[in-house]
């Protein structure tokens, strides 16, 4: 292609343990990963950011791991991913008012995907589909389903990201 990719930071925000950290590690193995060289890290500094090919256009995606609270009213973010553990309902209480202080508190217009992770956990599943998929319609927020230990719809969430953020910057 004959342009720099565009660019944009995405935000995981969620109550600790939900496997935010997870997901991002499984993001860097992403089979939608396009060509566009990033530099090499190092050990200590992990990989936060990937470059994906999307419809023949080529994003590249940095992963913010948790800002702080504090943080949050001003992250420079493009887009939002509120994670919780289906198997947790107090990281399901958390991502919902997560979700509402960004639409409702910052009036942010961004793209939001409020994400259930630890699908793999079925017996331990403690929130419906159903309940989540309601409180992302609520909000205008894309819902998924995923388990990064078994980096299942993990592709599926990265690509249902950078879709809601294009989404968002030329409306159909
Ligand atoms: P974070 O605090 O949100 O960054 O959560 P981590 O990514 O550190 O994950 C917390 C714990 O949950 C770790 O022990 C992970 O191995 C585990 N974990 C993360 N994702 C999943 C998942 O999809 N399924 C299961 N069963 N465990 C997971
Ligand atoms: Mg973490």
């Amino acid at each position: 292609s004959c342009c720099a990719p565009s660019y944009f930071r995405v935000a995981l925000l969620g109550a600790a343990g939900v496997g935010k950290s997870a997901l991002i590690r499984q993001f860097m193995t992403s089979e939608y990963k396009g060509t566009f060289d990033i530099a090499t890290p190092d050990a200590e500094d992990p990989e936060t950011t990937v470059s994906v090919l999307l419809d023949g256009e080529e994003s590249m995606i940095e992963f913010v791991d948790e800002p702080n609270e504090n943080e949050l009213d001003n992250v420079r973010a493009d887009a939002f991913a509120v994670v919780f553990s289906l198997a947790d309902v107090a990281s399901y209480t958390t991502a919902i008012s997560i979700v509402r202080h960004l639409r409702v508190d910052l009036c942010s217009d961004r793209a939001i995907v409020l994400v259930g992770n630890k699908v793999d956990l079925a017996r331990q599943r403690r929130v419906s589909s159903r309940d989540a998929r309601l409180i992302a319609m609520k909000y205008d927020c894309k819902y998924e389903e995923t388990s990064a230990a078994l980096n299942h719809r993990v592709d599926e969430l990265l690509v249902g990201i950078l879709s809601q953020i294009r989404l968002k910057l030329a409306p159909p």
